[in-house]
């Protein structure tokens, strides 16, 4: 491993510093009360500068990113961020912007979230819509506390239940949960789309609302969608859409017209936004009419000459974030729509859904298919035909970093046995998603011939297997001189 900064420290080798100022009037003694002054001195590294640069190059060169190879993280969609949404968002006249600046001194970013709401609107085909949580999973309960509003707003008191299907993202029971409601598991069929028949036991005066992904996270287009929305309707509640695989449905489906009431994007995954290492992303939520008023303060409003935010919501469920969200998120987001138009975005997702049933039919003779069908953005293919090996979906996987790529989502969803779930996304050309399934498929041979090279994966990464369990609840990332803790 890479030697830390701290063990290449050289006392007195120094890095370019400044001169003495040959006063002291702003030395910290004048400015600092005594008890708010460090007692020790502190033990920083001693390095020059080319040194502090290497150190840091090589460990930017550990990383793996998209921009190295593939990255089909199923669910996550991890597609290319295009680097025109990092120009304009550092722009500036956006990266300076002091969140406490006036209407009037800032038109141009108010336009531009205004702008940006009305295009996801237009995306989704719904009327109201909040850029303000700043994940998916915070729009899930931004949507929930809306859903909430809602039926406590017509004195629908009784209605503590959120109906989830058992595929469902780990976030969903989550936000339900803390948003105050009760979990309901509806199973899934064999085809691995929600059991109608387990549905309507449930369909009764104290549903609250009914939370799908769709296409679902088995990489299937959930096609009873009609009638779930009637059935959930019929019984009172609302239907939320978790629209974490909106890269499926990009100028195909409007989910409004699915029977969606309300839906949140994660634009760090849909609308190219760089994601992974927890953020910063943005998790809007779009709602038809029912929600509209219960919306989160300020709503960004437009009266023909200028854009204002507007407070006086009286039915509004809050705030859901310090002033508007993440705003560059937002600049990001913006340029890759407008970028792409009503064509492009069409494209992205028939782009995606194209590149995963390509991958897909490469593998599904070597991998397990748990469902026999052409899949939408992403599919499920499982390490089931290779257990008789002795080796485990983990130890594809680990052996997949060995090629120099990353690994697909495992053991998600929790309702396939050994699931592999891959997305590889619009921004894959041909020739990598070859090379991608030849690794998949040389590591299928491998695992005949040589399992022990799976079982002891990876072995040309940085940091070798490590122990997942003891990694997750022993966590000591800090540093102690001479010995690596945890
Ligand atoms: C990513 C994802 C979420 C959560 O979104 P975050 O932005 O990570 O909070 C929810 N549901 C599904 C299906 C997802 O893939």
């Amino acid at each position: 491993m890479e030697k830390l900064i701290f063990e290449k420290s050289v006392k007195g080798r120094r890095a370019y510093s400044l001169p003495a100022l040959g006063f002291d009037s702003f030395s910290s003694e004048n400015l600092l009360p005594e008890r708010f002054r460090r007692r020790r001195e502190l033990n920083l590294p001693e390095l020059s500068e080319v040194e502090v640069a290497r150190h840091f190059v090589k460990l930017s060169k550990l990383n793996y990113c998209i921009e190295d190879n593939v990255y089909p993280l199923g669910s996550c969609t991890m597609k290319y961020n295009p680097k025109v949404n990092e120009k304009v968002a550092t722009l500036d006249g956006f990266a300076t912007l002091h969140p406490h600046i006036d209407e009037d001194s800032c038109q141009g970013a108010l336009q531009l979230m205004y702008e940006l709401g009305e295009s996801l609107k237009k995306i989704t085909g719904f009327t109201g819509v909040t850029l303000q949580p700043a994940s998916g999973s915070q729009g899930e309960l931004t949507g929930l506390l809306l859903i909430r509003a809602y039926h406590l707003d017509r004195g629908d008191t009784k209605r503590n239940k959120i109906l989830i299907p058992d595929s469902a993202h780990g976030t969903n029971p989550a936000s339900s949960a803390i948003a105050g409601f009760q979990v309901i598991t509806i199973k899934s069929d064999e085809d691995g789309r929600v059991s109608i028949e387990d549905l309507k036991k449930y369909c009764d005066e104290t549903v609250a609302g009914f939370m799908l992904t769709n296409p679902n996270t088995v990489g299937l287009f959930e096609k009873n969608i009609l009638e779930i929305s009637r059935l959930i309707h019929d019984c009172g509640g609302l239907m939320y859409m978790d629209g974490a695989n909106l890269n499926a449905l990009l100028g195909i489906v409007y989910p409004a017209e699915m029977g969606f009431d309300c839906m949140h994007i994660n634009l760090h995954k849909t609308f190219s936004t760089p994601h992974g290492g927890g953020g910063p992303g943005a998790g809007p939520v779009c709602v038809n009419d029912k929600l509209e008023p219960y919306l989160p303060v300020p709503q960004i409003t437009f009266d023909g000459q200028k854009y204002h935010l507007n407070y006086d919501v009286p039915k509004t469920i809050g705030k859901l974030h310090s002033f508007f969200g993440n705003f560059l998120v937002f600049v990001r987001a913006y340029t890759y729509i407008l970028m792409n138009g009503t064509e492009g975005l069409k494209k992205v997702s028939k782009g995606a859904i194209i590149n995963a049933n390509y991958l897909l039919s490469k593998l599904k003779d070597v991998y397990r298919q748990p469902y026999n069908e052409h899949c939408m953005h992403e599919f499920v293919i499982t390490g089931e035909n290779q257990k008789k090996f002795g080796v485990t979906t983990k130890d594809i996987a680990k052996r997949i970093l060995d090629f120099g790529f990353y690994a697909p989502t495992i053991y998600f969803p929790l309702i396939v046995h050994e699931a592999m779930l891959v997305e590889p996304t619009e921004t894959e050309a041909k020739e990598r998603l070859d090379e991608y399934a030849n690794v998949f498929l040389q590591i299928a041979k491998e695992a005949e011939t040589n399992p022990e090279i799976l079982l002891t994966a990876p072995h040309t990464t940085p940091v070798r297997r490590v122990d997942d369990a003891r990694a997750a609840r022993i966590v000591n990332v800090n540093y102690f001189k001479g010995e690596t803790k945890g």
